[in-house]
């Protein structure tokens, strides 16, 4: 400020001087006066310079100026450059956020007061069925439709979501979205959907699961209580009552199985995935099958004049295919109840024929034939969920859980490998197993090898 007082002084001075100069005293006074205006004149002109680049703000082309105007405007410069680069740095945050927000698994609908979409990300669009674009600003209520989300929307309580169905659901594949509302600033709400299709089917499963267990333990745990009244209240002789204790020798057996069964899949669910370092050769595998498969058949078919004819493959075959590397346990499992399915639902005097054979590509099929029943092609795609039994009574008859085909995949996929059915009904059918190559060994053994000692009592 000081600076521009005497930088007026001194042009009043030079003028002054001039004027003196010029005319004497009256010349020094108009010498001043003109000097003044000049000075006046040439600051304004600096001012309206300034005032019009802050007025365009652009700050490329600052105008050069000295004294207070120019010092005006370089700390107007500098403070439209913070400004800016303060901009710059909150619209760089806010695009990363948006996209984190467009990342994320979920579906994320920013509202406004009025309840008007300001801003979704792509799996919302997706899973409510609107575009992120041409939508914004358009009324929620007026794009979900659902009367459930109307009535949650009016309610206004978002203390819990809502469950709607999603937009490309169909009565084969239902599409279940989760929709929960978050208030947050001046009546704003943030808006959060989720795919929750597995989880309910998921619940439903587990739900299924419990009824069906205690479904299967309860019938002949009521059968075996009625059996026990009748003992405890009526004069029975020795021929009954050894009748009446057969058959609940026969329930509680029943039971046994299921709970074997079951605890057989928690294991499967339960255990890390098989490792690669216990191998066990193909041989024992299947001597144990045949062993297993011929004892079953002998005992359904006792009380019959025929037979089944078991087919199994030579031994001296098998011990060229080497061994398999797994859980012993779980893949005698998979391969035996194969062949007790084969042997339990074809009648007596049928055929169950069991392959081993090696492909071209390294892995090898284990096969299952029989001359049975047959399963109908639309049971095909169940008959692996757990309790699911297209034959319920020949189930029971022979001894099943309904478990057993649940177990044969859960122990093949533990081990890379395929299970793989065809049937013809009324003609029979084919369940094959296809171990990966990575799973194999196939050493060139001198003939007349015989399996480890070790390999023989893994199975035990
Ligand atoms: P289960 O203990 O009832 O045999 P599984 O899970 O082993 O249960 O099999 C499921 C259903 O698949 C059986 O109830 C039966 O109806 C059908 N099934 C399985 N194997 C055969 C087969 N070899 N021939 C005909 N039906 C079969």
């Amino acid at each position: 400020m000081l600076w521009r007082f005497g930088y007026f002084l001194a042009w009043q001075l030079v003028g002054g001087a001039l004027g003196w100069w010029l005319e004497g005293p009256w010349g020094a006074a108009v010498g001043a006066a003109v000097a003044a205006w000049l000075w006046f004149g040439g600051d304004l002109w600096r001012g309206v310079r300034v005032l019009r680049w802050l007025r365009s703000g652009d700050l490329s082309a600052t105008p050069s100026s000295f004294g207070m105007w120019g010092e005006a405007a370089e700390r107007a410069r500098r403070l439209l450059r913070q400004r800016q680069a303060l901009v710059k740095d909150s619209e760089e945050r806010l695009q990363e956020i948006l996209a984190a927000l467009q990342a994320t698994p979920n579906g994320v609908v920013l509202l406004d007061a009025e309840g008007r979409i300001e801003w979704c990300n792509q799996i919302a669009a997706v899973q409510l069925g609107f575009d992120a674009q041409r939508d914004v600003m358009q009324s929620i209520g007026n794009l979900v439709r659902d009367p459930d989300f109307g009535a949650y929307y009016a309610a206004q309580d978002f203390t819990h979501d809502v469950v709607l169905q999603g937009r490309d659901s169909t009565p084969s594949r239902p599409v279940r979205i989760s929709v929960h509302l978050h208030p947050y600033g001046e009546g704003r709400k943030l808006l959060l959907t989720r795919d929750v299709t597995a989880l309910e089917q998921a619940d439903a499963m587990r739900r299924d699961f419990v009824a069906n267990v205690s479904h299967e333990i309860r019938t002949p745990l009521t059968v075996l209580t009625g059996f026990v009244e009748t003992l405890q209240t009526l004069p029975l002789d020795a021929e009954e009552r050894a009748r009446y204790l057969t058959m609940m020798a026969q329930q509680a057996a029943r039971m046994q199985s299921v709970v074997h069964d079951l605890l057989t899949l928690s294991r499967l669910e339960g255990s890390p995935l098989p490792g690669m370092s216990e191998w066990t050769p193909v041989q024992v595998l299947m001597q144990r099958c045949e062993d297993e498969g011929r004892a079953l058949s002998a005992v359904l078919t006792q009380n019959h004049h025929r037979h089944h004819v078991l087919q199994f493959p030579a031994a001296q075959d098998l011990r060229a295919e080497g061994e398999i590397a797994g859980v012993p346990s779980e893949l005698q499992s998979a391969l035996s109840n194969l062949i007790s399915n084969a042997v339990r639902y074809t009648p007596a005097g049928g055929t169950i024929t069991v392959q081993w054979r090696h492909t071209d590509d390294g892995s090898a099929i284990f096969t299952v034939s029989d001359t049975g029943p047959g399963i109908a092609p639309e049971h095909i795609p169940r008959i692996t969920e757990r309790f699911y039994r297209v034959d319920r009574s020949r189930s029971r008859e022979t001894g099943g859980t309904g478990l057993g085909l649940a177990i044969v995949k859960h122990a093949v996929q533990r081990h890379g490998a395929t299970l793989e059915i065809t049937s013809v009904l009324g003609k029979g059918s084919v369940f094959s197993v296809t171990f990966p190559a990575n799973r194999l060994r196939r050493p060139a053994l001198p003939d007349g090898l015989q399996p480890t000692a070790s390999a023989q009592t893994a199975l035990q």
